[in-house]
């Protein structure tokens, strides 16, 4: 009993405190005065005034003579950046038992803005590597190469860039452990330098950002690392997670610094394969070689892939004749997270496609063709759509509606996220997987797709490329051009309470040849039909580019001199949209009617 009274006399009190401290804060936390903690700091060596701010040790110091230990708060747990549910690549391994499981390299993607320097990184990386290496310098592009770094492999995909990514994500395949995002210094954070966190940070690879062109005599680092925080990657010098490695892939340096993050990065992530178990992974790229037959680039991701294996690869199957590594060399067998050119198979297969050993030919030939009946029979991937999105994402336990959000302008697109943020309910969470200002791109439907998103447009337009995907992949984009019909869209589909659902059908297209103010009407665009048919009952848009300039009822519509019901194709009229007057020659008209969906 005496013992532990003792104990508690003797015991420091604890304050947890911040690491930016006055002297004033400092006096107070303490309860005692300015003066009392100056003359404790002299003492100690140190003068200070009382507004002066001081370090946290010596802070320790003085909490300590007054009795006091003075701790800085739990760091924040990582966050799901780099630490994130595990990614589903892993399930190539599923079905190993852990003793079986050993560290394999990992397999890096080179993402960023067009012209920061994604291919001359790459390039540089590998030549650094053939100098010092055996092949005699002949390399070879077959969709990635592996380098080493103090005695550890590291697998580089070689087509760079966000697209061939998720491309492969949104057909199921899974390669990256790890994703490089090059980001010039002198350039900094760019929109797809943006969209490319996104695509990556939804699939949960772990990012490091190579700073390039720190060669360039504006280049910026500080601004960059600012930026990078922005946009959710606070570097690990400003107390965030993320590694930023100052490189120059024109000099070639800082290229060691990269690998060390690589390796370091795959050492966290526990990377492993069971390299005794037949071979299996993804097709990297493939194509008809005038003299060799099919090649195909695979990247084995589990199990060894030997010449002779029977292989299915998608609907392609084929006994492999030969396999070569990136330098053209011939090898025999590919262990996980090495990439390897075959000859064997029957037809070329899709890159994306898994591939994987069979038992024996004949049993890689079946599975073939069921692979090929499932294809023929499947019309696309499910469609995500506002009404099912909310069932779909409920199924896997997290309710949560996707979002891809773009905008004309940042003044319009920062209300548009702020209010999406408060439709939020404990029951379901909308989550924004990106946002950004511009037309919808096919990126966006590609990230679309394997992010289970809709996209929303508020008064832009999709790209042909985008809405051919978005038809082929079923994905719903839904244009706006006023701010609360978005947010009440999304609002009903988070609450789940759609009245009859109507979608905007398109009908008719003109072009706009002339303007004409007409007195007490306003403007009219003369108009020459191209497509379909313009009706007065209906909705229009006008569109310049990509830019969609205007929507809304129309107000008049004639032919030559008179009031019309309605203009077929190849005619010319006049339309009136209210009080839109900013009509150009060229323009895109739409005409849309509302049509209920069944
Ligand atoms: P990508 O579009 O991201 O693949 O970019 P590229 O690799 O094609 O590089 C774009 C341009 O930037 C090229 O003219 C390169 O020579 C230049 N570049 C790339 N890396 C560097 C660098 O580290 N320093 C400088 N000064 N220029 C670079």
């Amino acid at each position: 009993m005496m013992a532990d009274e003792t104990a508690e006399k003797h015991a420091p009190r604890v304050i947890e405190v911040s690491p930016d401290l006055t002297v004033r804060d400092l006096a107070g936390l303490l309860g005692t005065t300015p003066i009392e903690i100056i003359k404790l700091l002299m003492t100690n060596g140190v003068l200070a005034n009382i507004n002066q701010a001081i370090d946290h040790e010596t802070a320790q110091i003085i909490g300590s003579e007054l009795g006091c230990e003075l701790r800085l708060p739990e760091p924040e747990p990582e966050p799901a950046e780099v630490l994130g549910p595990q990614p589903e690549w892993r399930n190539f391994n599923r079905e190993e038992s852990d003793e079986k499981l050993i560290i394999r390299p990992p397999v890096v993607a080179i993402l960023g803005h067009v012209d920061h320097g994604k291919t001359s990184l790459l390039d540089a990386i590998r030549k650094a590597n053939v100098a010092s290496g055996e092949a005699g310098g002949i390399t070879q592009h077959i969709g990635a190469y592996q380098t080493t770094h103090n005695n550890k492999k590291i697998t580089f995909l070689d087509t760079p860039g966000h697209a061939a990514f998720t491309a492969m994500r949104a057909r199921g395949a899974q390669t990256t452990d790890i994703v490089v995002l090059v980001v010039a210094a002198d350039d900094g954070v760019m929109p797809q330098t943006r969209e490319a966190i996104a695509h990556a940070k939804n699939a949960q690879v772990p990012i490091i950002v190579a700073l390039n062109k720190i060669d360039r005599s504006n280049a910026n680092p500080e601004l960059v690392k600012q930026q990078l925080s922005e946009a959710g990657l606070t570097p690990d010098d400003w107390g965030g997670t993320t590694m930023v490695i100052p490189v120059s892939a024109q000099r070639k340096t800082g290229l060691v610094d990269l690998l060390e993050a690589l390796t370091l990065v795959a050492e966290h992530a526990d990377i492993r394969a069971n390299p005794s178990s037949s071979g299996m992974g993804t097709v990297l790229e493939a194509s008809v070689d005038k003299s060799r037959g099919v090649m195909a680039t695979l990247l084995v991701q589990n199990g060894t892939l030997r010449i002779g294996d029977a292989v299915v690869a998608g609907t392609a199957t084929g006994k492999l004749k030969a396999m070569f590594d990136e330098n053209g060399t011939p090898v025999r067998a590919a262990t996980p997270s090495t990439p390897v050119s075959v000859l064997g198979l029957s037809e070329v297969p899709h890159a994306g496609d898994l591939f994987h050993v069979a038992a024996s030919e004949k049993e890689a030939r079946i599975i073939a063709q069921v692979n090929k009946d499932a294809r023929k029979a499947k019309t696309g991937p499910e469609a995500v759509n506002m009404e099912n999105v909310f069932e779909r994402m409920s199924a896997s336990g997290i309710p949560e509606l996707n979002l891809i959000i773009k905008a004309d302008v940042q003044g319009s697109l920062e209300p548009i996220l702020t209010n999406l943020e408060k439709l939020s309910t404990p029951e379901v969470r909308v989550r924004i997987v990106h946002s950004e200002t511009g037309y919808i791109s096919e990126s966006d439907v590609l990230l679309a797709s394997a992010s289970q998103s809709i996209v929303l447009g508020f008064n832009v337009q999709a790209d042909q490329a985008a809405q051919r995907l978005a038809q082929k992949d079923n994905i719903t984009i839904k244009l706006h051009t006023i701010i609360y019909r978005l947010l009440e869209e999304v609002e009903s589909a988070v609450r789940g309470k759609l009245g009859p659902v109507y979608q905007q059908v398109v009908i008719g297209k003109a072009e706009v040849r002339a303007i004409f103010k007409i007195p007490n009407m306003g403007f009219i665009a003369g108009s020459y039909m191209l497509e379909g048919e313009f009706r007065r009952n209906a909705r229009a848009r006008v569109s310049r580019g990509k830019q969609m300039m205007y929507e809304g009822p129309v107000s008049s519509l004639r032919h030559e001199k008179d009031d019309v019901r309605e203009v077929r194709q190849g005619f010319e009229f006049g339309v009136g949209l209210g009080d839109f007057d900013a009509f150009e020659t060229g323009d895109v008209l739409e005409c849309m009617i509302n049509e209920q969906v069944p």
